[in-house]
């Protein structure tokens, strides 16, 4: 992990490049989502895409990680590696994907039900998309890093839900994982002051059940203790003199429909 540094305005500029392709990429990727389609199929789409658009994929041998999406499905928390796992109707795909242009990096994620979601899988995901927007609202500058964390975690154990503590979000800028750490619990006014400059990626992970994780034997996979759904949305962020700034915003799917 790369010690810390602010990120200057014109760095700033370049990573709102990688962050918009990023959005389109998760944008398309959400809507592909049906079922009998495998894990692998989104994944060659996310690939094709990224290249598309002169970037690089950034996961794709990034600590030995063999695909360029992870795709993680129902109980999976975070870092599903793609395959031959057909999707089905009703299952809760969350897919995570980073890109890297002229140097910047992009991370971004969402989770979305396929087919017709139940409502429990409906509220789990309505909920960590809200307690995304929370944090990312408290990612202002004269904050601190725990406000984020802790208007994150009030949020989504009022709703009856649990946040991960073993995975948590990070700095971006010339590599994907850079300091500070960015947890989603934590205390108000703790950690690091939040200043211009800043470039942050949120990405809460929120368990129906206990929060407790463990990794499968592909040493990758990461998924709840209890078999319970997981669910995460990630955005990469920069705070600017006027406050955060997603990066990776995804265009609105009707509109990009239309257009
Ligand atoms: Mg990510
Ligand atoms: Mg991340």
């Amino acid at each position: 992990m790369d010690s810390f540094r602010l990120k200057r305005p014109d760095e700033i500029e370049k990573m709102r490049v990688s962050g918009k392709i990023l959005g389109a990429c998760l944008a398309q990727l959400a809507r592909s989502v049906r079922a009998g389609m495998t894990t692998l199929d989104l994944d060659r789409e996310a690939e094709t895409f990224i290249r598309d658009h002169h970037c690089i994929p950034g996961f794709l041998g990034y600590d030995g990680f063999p695909n360029s999406l992870c795709v993680s499905i129902n109980d999976q928390v975070v870092h599903g590696i793609p395959g031959p796992q057909v999707i089905r109707d009703g299952d809760l795909v969350s897919l995570d994907c980073g890109l890297i242009l002229d140097g910047w990096w992009a991370d971004s994620g969402l989770s979305v039900g396929c087919g017709e979601a139940s409502p429990e899988v409906q509220r789990l995901i309505d909920t960590t998309r809200q307690a995304l927007d929370l944090g990312i609202a408290a990612a202002r500058p004269g904050n601190h890093i725990g406000d984020i964390g802790a208007a994150v975690q009030s949020f989504v154990e009022a709703n009856g839900y649990s946040v991960v503590r073993q995975y948590v979000g990070h700095g971006i800028g010339r590599d994907m994982h850079e300091l500070p750490q960015v947890p989603n619990y934590g205390k108000p006014g703790t950690g690091n002051l939040i200043k211009p400059g800043y470039c942050i990626a949120i990405e809460p992970m929120v368990n129906v059940g206990r929060p407790e994780t463990r990794v499968l034997d592909d040493d990758w996979t990461v998924v709840t203790t209890d078999g319970k759904l997981s669910c995460y949305f990630e955005h990469t962020v920069a705070i600017t003199e006027s406050g955060p700034e997603v990066l990776t915003l995804r265009p609105d799917p009707v509109l990009a429909d239309v257009q």
